[in-house]
């Protein structure tokens, strides 16, 4: 008996966690089980109380995890898991190991933050609340990762192997091919984790990492990601535009706040700007790319060169590291943070979080959001229930530190910079399989998008396509 079991990112896009068991039987022998992601729940609440459930299989009997990468609704359940007795290795790429690095102590540490600030103004029905898990237990967990280069393959027991392969997402990011033996005979399981834009051209600007998903895919059982299965990006270059939005909001005094997650997407922007001072078509004002984790992060992206897209090779060969350009500010303590607020001539803020549900970005929020003369410009997915969303989508206030800010910045989003591929790039990657899987369960979407997804692969390509539900096991 051989199957797989949704224990996450079924119905949402977060709390990536699936359940692969192999070589069991019926008279009830455990098989080898593997976790494929082990993610965060975030946005919602009725997502975020299942990070305090138990997973359905003790974490003590699950014998591996394979990483796909590092963000943290695929990373971010590690720590946790760990407490509750998981002690076997957790494969990932090189980088992806890197990046759990800073990702992983950092949600740690937010994690405590919030524990201390409902513990303060008894915002929680526990007394005392407690932290998902520490800094310190999220550093223990990092002991765990093991590095898997890509393409190779490794063989987990007699009846289950693995390999990554790129998926284009973020730095490391990877699909997960696994083979299992069942039954006397072989199946592939391709698990895609995060895929990211097909092509590196003006649709997708700014790419730091290589570009296009694994091509000529072969799997008999498909567990794919639908996140933009109901959208396509736009189709033309963000750069114009980005250009005008920046021109306008220095010309009248205002300051530029872009919420933008530290790992990736903060790099990605930094490099167009540089591109558009230097072209000339943006006013030279002072960058800040306010979060400690972004000059972690500029560190790891520059260690691990062979992941660069040619345009970042291009672009460094140029000018050199990001953290040595001039008028780019890497502020890494609370002071230089605080001094930013103090500034009253026209700049741009990078910070985190993405979806403004913590972190740094708050308090520049809260400082500039009042202000008309500000432009807040979203690079990236705003999940439903955060605050990003909120402002996103028009609200006169939202709610930061217990109080209630008024909008009064412009607000504005660019999609193009999106590390999803779309419906059609999605469905022109799937057009590269050499055969149609057997089978094909849509994870991580919105219940909207994984739906017009299903159809459209149904309509366009003929395959069997089902929206996976939370804990339920299908066997392959
Ligand atoms: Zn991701």
């Amino acid at each position: 008996m051989a199957y797989i079991q949704f224990l996450g990112a079924a119905g949402t896009v977060t709390g990536s966690k699936h359940l692969v068991n192999v070589s069991g039987d019926t008279s009830g022998k455990r098989g080898f089980q593997v976790l494929i992601d082990c993610g965060l729940f975030q946005g919602q609440k009725q997502w975020r109380v299942r990070n305090w459930q138990d997973t359905p299989v003790p974490a003590r009997e699950i014998d591996a995890v394979i990483l796909t990468h590092a963000h943290l609704d695929h990373s971010g359940w590690i720590p946790r898991l760990m407490r509750e007795g998981f002690r076997g290795p957790i494969y990932a790429t090189p980088p992806t190991v890197d990046l759990c690095g800073v990702l992983l102590p950092d949600s740690g540490h937010l994690q405590e933050e919030d524990a201390a600030f409902h513990n303060k103004h008894k915002t929680s029905k526990h007394s005392p609340a407690l932290p998902l898990y520490t800094e310190d237990q999220a550093k223990e967990s990092l002991g765990l990762l093991k590095p898997v280069e890509f393409e190779e393959t490794r063989e987990l027991s007699p009846a289950l192997s693995f390999r990554f392969l790129p998926s284009a997402h973020i730095l490391g990011a990877a699909m997960a091919e696994v083979t299992a033996w069942v039954n006397g005979s072989t199946r592939k399981l391709l698990f895609t984790g995060d895929i990211g834009r097909l092509r590196d051209t003006i649709i997708a600007p700014g790419r730091v990492v290589r570009s296009g998903p694994a091509e000529d895919a072969n799997a008999e059982v498909l567990v794919m990601e639908s996140t933009y299965g109901n959208r396509q990006h736009p189709t033309v270059d963000a750069r114009p535009e980005l250009a005008r939005l920046i021109s306008e909001t220095v010309a009248r005094g205002g300051s530029v706040v872009v919420p933008a997650f530290a790992v990736e997407r903060t790099q990605k922007f930094l490099f167009l700007l540089k591109e558009l001072m230097e072209s000339g078509e943006i006013p030279r004002v002072p960058v800040h790319a306010d979060s400690p984790m972004a000059i972690q992060a500029v560190k790891i992206f520059l260690k691990h060169t062979d992941e660069f897209s040619a345009e970042t090779r291009q672009l460094i060969g140029k000018y050199g590291s990001p953290l040595e350009w001039d008028e780019f500010y890497f502020d890494s303590t609370v002071e230089e943070s605080k001094r930013i607020n103090e500034s009253r001539y026209p700049l741009v803020i990078v910070s985190s979080s993405g979806m403004a549900t913590g972190g740094r970005i708050l308090h520049h929020l809260m400082q500039r959001l009042p202000d008309p003369r500000t432009l807040v410009l979203f690079i990236g997915f705003q999940a439903p229930g955060t605050r990003g969303f909120t402002i996103k989508s028009g609200a006169e206030t939202v709610k930061i530190f217990g109080e209630h800010v008024p909008i009064r910045a412009q607000v504005a989003a660019l999609e193009q910079f999106s590390d999803h591929a779309d419906t059609p790039e999605l469905l022109e990657w799937l057009r590269t399989f050499k055969h149609p899987p057997r089978a094909t369960y849509l994870v991580h979407g919105e219940p909207e998008a994984s739906a017009a997804l299903r159809q459209a692969m149904q309509k366009e390509l003929g395959w069997k396509v089902e929206a996976a539900e939370w804990l339920e096991k299908v066997q392959f």
